[in-house]
């Protein structure tokens, strides 16, 4: 079993923790990152054209960038999961996949949500060849396109929204007989809308296409009728659960509100020593996108920096 010595863990490979690193390796701490896949929901999201500074690039190809920039200081990463983290004396003991065993005086939590899926057949395969679950993030690649949005909540009916604006139609699809719990003013966008059409009471039974031609169509069922609806995007608003196994594990505090991990302005969380950032947390409100994600780890770290000159005086 390796045994390993640190000041700073970064556990995560995404966007909050990639920007941690880079302000860390740059504070000269010395640190480590901890994680088995790389690039976090950016990686995966398709097309970014919203991360100042670079009009357009593949949510991969930013990370790669991210993951470079950072390489170019003294940094070691563990290509494991954390599993457990328990407080150990002054320093933390962080457990991973593989069996190493990491003592660390500080951590930045960076490990962001799961997004609910409709777990159906080729929904993993077309995620980012039409099946999207960020209205806000690729809604502008669905210019005079036809879309749908799956949910019944108020991210569901601001993605119709948005999609309205660029797409010929969009059709809002819930299982639900009414929309849930919708703010006055949404409803009264969407009932001013011309080209949303609401279809209750209907689920998705099958997302249609291929890995080559992309999404088709999809298959939706109200009560015993099914219909085949010929569509360029779907985007999946039903929620994301933020990863709370480990939080919960050290005691951290969750905002009751929101089930994220709370943190201060600074990224602290309750638990000294322990700092938490991007959309693991409450920290953006509804605005969670890797630039929000990247400025949250940039402040992490450094609140990491003067946690650990402060414990080592
Ligand atoms: C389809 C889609 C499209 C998007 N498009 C855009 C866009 O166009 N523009 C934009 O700004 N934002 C976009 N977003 C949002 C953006 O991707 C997220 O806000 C951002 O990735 C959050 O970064 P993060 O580092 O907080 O979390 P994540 O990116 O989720 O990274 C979390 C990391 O933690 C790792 N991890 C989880 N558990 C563990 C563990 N136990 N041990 C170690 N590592 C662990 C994960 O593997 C991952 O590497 C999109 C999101 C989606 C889903």
């Amino acid at each position: 079993m390796d045994k390993i010595n640190i000041d700073l863990s970064i556990i995560g490979l995404g966007a909050a923790s990639y920007a941690a690193a880079l302000y860390a390796v740059r504070y000269q701490i010395p640190t480590l990152m901890i994680g088995e896949d790389f690039g976090g929901e950016t990686a995966t999201g398709g097309l970014i054209e919203n991360y100042p500074g670079v009009p357009e690039i593949d949510g991969y190809d930013l990370m790669l960038n991210m993951k470079q920039q950072v390489e170019n200081y003294n940094i070691k990463t563990i290509n494991e999961n954390a599993l457990s983290i328990e407080k150990k004396d002054a320093s933390f003991l962080i457990k991973c996949s593989e069996k190493t065993t990491i003592e660390s005086k500080s951590i930045i939590l960076g490990i962001g949500r799961e997004r609910r899926k409709l777990n159906l057949e080729n929904e993993e395969e077309l995620t980012g060849k039409g099946v999207s679950y960020c209205s806000t993030c690729d809604a502008p690649l669905y210019k005079d396109k036809i879309t749908a949005v799956v949910g019944g909540g108020n991210a569901a009916i601001e993605g119709a929204l948005l999609l309205s604006k660029y797409s010929t139609e969009v059709y809002l699809i819930y299982r639900g007989n009414k929309i849930y719990r919708p703010e006055p003013v949404l409803l009264r966008h969407l009932d001013e809308s011309k080209n949303i059409n609401i279809l209750l009471n209907t689920k998705i039974s099958k997302i249609i296409g291929n890995n080559e031609s992309g999404l088709k169509s999809i298959e939706t069922e109200n009560g015993n009728k099914t219909k085949n609806i010929n569509i360029d995007g779907l985007f999946i608003e039903i929620g994301a659960d933020p990863r709370l196994k480990i939080p919960n594990q050290l005691g951290l505090k969750i905002n009751p509100t929101t089930n994220e991990v709370h943190v201060n302005n600074l990224m602290e969380t309750n638990i000294e020593g322990i700092f938490a950032a991007g959309d693991l947390t409450d920290a953006s409100g509804n605005l969670k996108q890797t630039v929000t994600a990247a400025g949250q780890g940039a402040i992490s770290a450094l609140s990491a920096y003067n946690y650990l000159s402060q414990i080592q005086k």
